[in-house]
């Protein structure tokens, strides 16, 4: 077994501002953020505030969309190669957390195409990097991965090396107070299927298995909360502690096959990654069930949940949608992610019988 977490994380109110030295990794910073998230959050003007008191020159490349294109994180490369940045600093959800990853790579790569970001083999070492996420989901602060967009693929792909963990985390979640309702519970649901792919993963062992747990404990504190879409300071600090320590753990042993699932849903229909993972939870659960039922009584447990009717309700209410699938796409999408390598490390034989069950089930 492996544990590996090289993020240096700070957790808690003013976090930043109590040790805001932390932030100064190098001379020049390049911040890569969202198109609102850094502004709406008060994290960039915290940031901002910080380099300009400590006369460290930056730039900000503000226009990362959602669910990054390659292409996207290459331009911002560029850019960043050309203000000679030493630093990045990433601040948003998990889109722009993941687009700085690449930028980190690129900023310092000038001979790289677009998509040698997948070689995983960088000539020159990523830039060093820090995060302070605005969204309470994707973990990307503490973990190694960066998820994008790659168009002529017409889906998602992760590049991930033991250069790409962000050095610092300022995990604050004040920062996330004033995310809407929908985008929190959506994102929330993906923090605790970070908790449940990686508890349930085949690689799981000891370690990973108490923190995943322990994050399965907060986050079904704040289930109540979730479905009242109303939040304390308290919450929110809490959610976003328990998608940290999602991160924390799919870090060790990665996602199964609820993540790479969802990234048709994600690229066909535009739904929200987190939506997309809640959608196939259950149905992902019901067949784990089959396999390793102790482990799946245990989550519930932890969770506070009695079953996955339960379960399943709690998704139904945090997750309304009104969109419609067809046979024929499912079946479409189907043959390509059970390709996907996360597939490996299902507990339950991931085939594509057992995967076109799962979005039927889910989405018929
Ligand atoms: P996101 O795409 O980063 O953000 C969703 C929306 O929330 C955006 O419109 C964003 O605005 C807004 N927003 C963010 N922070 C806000 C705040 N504090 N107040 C108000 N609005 C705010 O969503 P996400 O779910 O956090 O990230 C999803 C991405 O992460 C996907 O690409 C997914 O594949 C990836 N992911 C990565 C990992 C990993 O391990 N690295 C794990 C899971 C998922 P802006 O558009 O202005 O930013
Ligand atoms: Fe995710």
């Amino acid at each position: 077994m492996k544990f590996y977490i090289p993020t240096k994380i700070f957790k808690g109110r003013d976090c930043l501002a109590n040790n805001y030295k932390e932030l100064l990794l190098g001379k020049r910073a390049f911040i890569v953020t969202g198109k609102t998230s850094g502004r709406i959050s008060g994290a960039l003007e915290d940031v901002v505030n910080i380099l300009d008191s400590n006369n460290v020159p930056y730039a900000i490349c503000d226009r990362i969309g959602n669910n990054p294109t390659v292409e996207e994180c290459f331009e911002a490369g560029k850019e960043a190669r050309e203000f000679n940045a030493d630093f990045i600093i990433g601040i948003g959800g998990g889109s722009p957390l993941d687009a700085a990853k690449a930028v980190a790579v690129y900023g310092v790569n000038s001979e790289m195409a677009p998509m040698d970001i997948y070689n995983c083999n960088y000539s020159v070492k990523p830039l060093p990097m820090v995060a302070i996420p605005t969204t309470a989901g994707t973990g990307s602060e503490v973990t190694q991965y960066s998820v994008l967009t790659v168009t002529d693929e017409h889906t998602k792909r992760s590049f991930s090396t033991e250069d790409t963990f962000y050095k610092v985390a300022f995990v604050d979640g004040k920062y996330t107070e004033n995310l809407p309702v929908q985008i929190t519970r959506n994102t929330a649901v993906d923090a605790l299927s970070h908790l449940i792919e990686s508890y349930t993963n085949t690689r799981s062992g000891d370690m990973t298995e108490y923190v995943a747990l322990k994050g399965m404990r907060i986050w079904g504190k704040k289930i109540k909360a979730l479905i009242e879409g109303k939040f304390t300071a308290d919450d929110r600090e809490e959610l976003l502690w328990a998608s940290t320590l999602g991160g924390i753990v799919i870090a060790q042993t990665g996602t199964t096959i609820v993540h790479s699932m969802g990234y048709p849903l994600t690229f066909y229909k535009d739904i929200p990654h987190g939506m997309a993972n809640g959608l196939l939870l259950t149905e992902y659960l019901r067949k784990a069930e089959e396999v390793i039922p102790e482990k799946v009584e245990i989550l519930l447990l932890n969770l506070g949940l009695n079953s996955l009717d339960e379960f399943e309700k709690v998704m139904k209410v945090l997750l309304p949608n009104d969109i419609s699938f067809t046979k024929n796409e499912l079946n479409e999408w189907v043959q390509t992610t059970v390709k996907a390598k996360n597939a490996l490390t299902c507990p339950f034989e991931a085939t594509l019988e057992a995967e076109t069950e799962i979005f039927e089930n889910s989405l018929l």
